[in-house]
């Protein structure tokens, strides 16, 4: 009989291969007294140097095959494994307790694990894993014990494992790794990431893969609904292959797309930008077709450091996507830091209810130097491409007003130090607070665009936080309510001749693209895997069939009627 086991799909696609258990090895730490404690010291020096050594390795073989901002994750293990706020405290442990050095490492990093864990938010979660990491390598040297190397694995296999960490998942070679499957982790967890800029099929968080398989066992990694299926029956194996055919086939038509415009069936042009985090992003942006960035999330330029990034190094950063763009509209919003995205070196003060507090454009107009340095780098940049600049959480006019005369002071002192600035610069906002959603027509007159931002729109209007599984099934992009102000944004929009764009992770989704078509959306910006998808899907639609559905769809009662509806109307399964 085979066993069948759920968890979630962090990357597409089907994976049929042999298991291969990446076991994690169990150290066992004791404590031991110790008289020499400077040979004890020495001895963890010694461990850390040698853990260092192999990260570099590392590293350089993850730059090799995933690129640099996959090989920053080592860089920042590099990070941890210098920090004097972590050896310090092991050292001082060793030299006052008179201990040795893998329970004094052992100790510390637990309590710095439980530090960062404890702590409400995914990112910081996350770094609970590279101590964890870190840890176990040096912990590894000092305990002699060789920790395992995927990169040996010499035939096709599909890797179970608890977690893999970012160290295992850089090592995989992609000629042998069909798949992985963890116990544990979630779709923004690095291992996931990783999976899906690799492009091969994971399914995590399945709390039990680990307990259920063997090495051996024959195992399919459903990585499109999240499923693992252990020892399957012929005719499982032979649906599989099906469905693995299917995908293939499938990206194949969709890679036949890479240079097209996306117009519909009936002759409309829509926008299909890509959202992206760092400058890197931007090969995938290219590799996908996309015709501009609907969202550069300049946050990330802000995390993973001790202080806030200059002028230049920004500079540097908006340039180089901008040049990479080759003249299509980049879309960068300024800092949206605060809520789920937290910058420790800010120093500010925890918050209740920190989704609804000081973040994003509250904070960057009382802080007005961090945000002025952020303007100016981008006015500087700006020569560089096709930059428009949007600000991010605007709940007010007058938010907005303030920000944008902050952008104009900024233009005008640069063109005074006699710097080039374009002339022609597109300034928007996001609509993600409903405030602002219901006074769109209101916006519509001083703004060049809207770009709807429904990870938040949605949270904010059915007051259901979107970290939050309990209240998770309040979170409905397809509520009519969240419809009908996206409908009212684009209108305000049009009415104005302005545009609106979407890109918030909705504009990617099947279901919601003829839904959006329909309501008029110019922009949509998604993920860049998604794009191609998106183009095949548009191709076929009509937007006069969308549009002639829009009273129907938003005189819908519920979120459920709106699915079906939609599903049945557009023969999606
Ligand atoms: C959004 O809120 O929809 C959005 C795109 O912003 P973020 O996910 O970065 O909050
Ligand atoms: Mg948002």
């Amino acid at each position: 009989m085979s066993k069948h086991i759920q968890g979630i799909a962090a990357s597409s696609g089907i994976a049929i291969a042999k298991a291969y258990r990446l076991e994690t090895p169990h150290f066992v730490v004791e404590k031991k007294t110790v008289t020499d404690v400077e040979t004890e010291i020495a001895r963890f020096d010694a461990a850390v140097a040698k853990a260092k050594a192999e990260l570099e390795q590392i590293k350089d073989h993850a730059f090799q095959q995933l690129g640099e901002d996959k090989a920053a994750i080592f860089s920042a293990h590099l990070l941890v494994l210098s920090d004097p706020e972590l050896l310090n405290p092991v050292k001082d442990k060793i030299a006052a307790e008179q201990v040795n050095a893998e329970y004094a490492l052992d100790e510390v990093a637990s309590m710095f694990v439980a530090m960062f864990e404890a702590m409400d938010n995914e990112y910081m979660k996350e770094r609970a894993a590279d101590i964890r990491d870190v840890t176990k390598r040096v912990l590894a040297h000092l305990l002699g014990i060789t920790i395992s190397n995927p990169s040996l694995i010499s035939e096709e296999v599909v890797i179970i494992a608890e977690d893999l960490t970012p160290s295992d998942t850089a090592q995989l070679n992609r000629q042998y790794v069909k798949g992985f499957t963890t116990d544990i982790g979630g779709r923004t967890s690095h291992s996931a990431i990783m999976a899906r800029s690799m492009e091969i099929p994971a399914v995590v968080g399945t709390k039990a893969v680990t307990a259920e398989i063997e090495n051996g066992d024959l195992v399919i990694i459903d990585g499109l609904d999240g499923r693992v299926v252990v020892d399957p029956s012929e005719e499982e194996l032979a649906h599989y292959e099906e469905k693995r055919a299917r995908f293939e086939a499938q990206k194949a038509e969709w890679a036949k797309l890479v240079h097209e415009p996306t117009i519909t069936s009936d002759g409309h042009h829509v926008e299909l930008a890509a959202n992206i985090g760092t400058p890197d992003d931007v090969k995938g942006v290219l590799a996908n077709g996309a015709e501009g960035i609907g969202l550069y999330r300049t946050e990330f330029l802000y995390m993973g450091r001790s202080e806030l990034p200059t002028e230049e190094e920004q500079f540097e950063a908006y340039k180089t996507v901008l040049e990479r763009m080759e003249g299509k509209p980049v879309v960068v919003r300024t800092l949206d830091i605060g809520g789920d995205k937290e910058l420790p070196y800010l120093e500010l003060p925890k918050e209740m209810n920190p989704f609804l507090g000081f973040r994003a454009i509250r904070l960057c107009l009382e802080m007005q130097d961090m945000f002025r340095t952020q303007l100016r780098a981008l006015l500087r940049a700006s020569v560089y491409g096709n930059l428009k600049i949007m600000f991010p959480m605007i709940a007010t006019l007058d938010e907005f007003r303030q920000a944008k005369a902050i952008l104009l002071e900024e233009k005008e002192k640069l063109v005074q130090e006699g710097v080039s600035v374009a002339e022609n610069i597109e300034v928007g906002m996001m609509v993600e607070i409903p405030a602002a959603a219901v006074l769109a027509d209101q916006f519509a007159k001083e703004v060049d665009f809207f770009s709807i931002g429904t990870n938040d729109l949605i949270q904010y209007t059915m007051a259901a936080d979107r970290m939050n599984e309990r209240v998770s099934y309040l979170y409905q992009p397809y509520n009519p309510a969240i419809l009908r102000l996206i409908a009212n944004v684009i209108e305000a929009a049009h009415k104005e001749g302005k545009w609106a764009g979407m890109c918030g992770e909705m504009a990617g989704e099947e279901l919601a693209i003829p839904i959006l078509l329909g309501l008029g959306l110019d922009e949509f910006s998604m993920s860049a895997t998604s794009i191609l998808r998106a183009r095949s899907q548009l191709k076929k639609l009509s937007k006069e069939e969308a549009a002639s559905l829009k009273e129907t769809i938003l005189s819908m009662n519920t979120a459920e009627e709106v699915v079906a509806f939609v599903k049945q109307t557009f023969h999606i399964e």
